[in-house]
């Protein structure tokens, strides 16, 4: 149970993020549902916290803009005196072949999963310090594992990610925050269904369960993760994808 336990969710108004903030809320966490720009969103995401008897709020920031992520934290603890649960979920992708990327698509790929997981963790690691307890989460790809035809800034970003939480969990281990990596494969969400038909089905294809994963499926992990369960789990990248890798 994550009871008294405070939690921030970034991206999820939809998607992943949503349904990780309804499980981390159905545990008992006080989850601020972060938006970007769909508000509208994020107000049903926490909707839906509300209607199981759960509590949050939402709180507009863009996870690249580090001054923005250092207030949404800030304000975050001063309106609950602690933070315990972080998971960076918030993503894009801009796919297209590497020799044909603009320098654009790379940057803002790389701005939001990348820098914008630096951010979070950089600001709510020093809350956590001071608690000498929590839990971060970051949301990386087996992409960014594997690699793949047409998202090299995706990739790079998320092969980024999984460095920055093995580092993080070195640099944190004794001070009682565990640092995680959960890598979906092809999850039904919004980012999914950008990818054309044919594509998708030929890619779903590729994983042994022959199925596309939901976004249930990797809340499930992300709250085992945020959990006294996993106490002893820390800088690892777990991959749930059917088998595919
Ligand atoms: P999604 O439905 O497209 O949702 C992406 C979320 O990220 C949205 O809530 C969006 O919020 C938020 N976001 C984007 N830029 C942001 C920014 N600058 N600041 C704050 N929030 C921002 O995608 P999803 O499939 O649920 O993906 C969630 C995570 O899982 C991503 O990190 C993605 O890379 C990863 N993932 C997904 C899959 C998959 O198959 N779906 C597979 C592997 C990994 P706004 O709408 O408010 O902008």
């Amino acid at each position: 149970m994550l009871v008294g336990k405070v939690a921030l969710v970034t991206g999820a108004g939809k998607g992943i993020g949503r349904a990780i903030a309804l499980a981390l809320a159905k545990e008992g966490a006080v989850v601020a549902v972060n938006y970007q720009s769909s508000r509208e969103a994020a107000l049903e995401t926490l909707r839906l916290i509300q209607e199981k008897q759960g509590t949050g709020e939402i709180i507009c920031c863009d996870v690249s803009d580090h001054e923005a992520v250092r207030s949404m934290v800030d304000g975050l603890i001063a309106r609950y005196g602690r933070l315990d649960i972080l998971v960076n979920n918030a993503g894009v992708a801009r796919d297209g072949l590497l020799a044909r990327m603009t320098q654009e698509d790379f940057s803002k790929v790389i701005e939001t999963n990348l820098m914008g997981t630096f951010y979070t963790i950089r600001y709510t690691a020093r809350q956590m310090v001071r608690q000498k307890e929590g839990r971060i989460i970051n949301i990386t790809s087996v992409t960014g594992i594997t690699g793949n035809a047409g998202q090299a800034n995706y990739a790079a970003s998320k092969a980024g990610i999984i460095g920055l939480t093995k580092t993080a969990a070195k640099e944190l281990a004794r001070k009682g925050i565990t640092v995680n990596a959960v890598a979906p494969g092809f999850i039904r969400t919004d980012m999914a269904a950008a990818v054309p038909e044919q594509i998708l089905t030929k890619a779903i294809n590729t994983v042994p369960m022959g199925r596309i994963g939901e976004p249930e499926e990797v809340a499930d992990l992300v709250a085992y993760l945020a959990s006294e369960k996993a106490a002893y789990i820390t800088g690892q990248v777990i991959c749930i994808d059917g088998g595919m890798i």
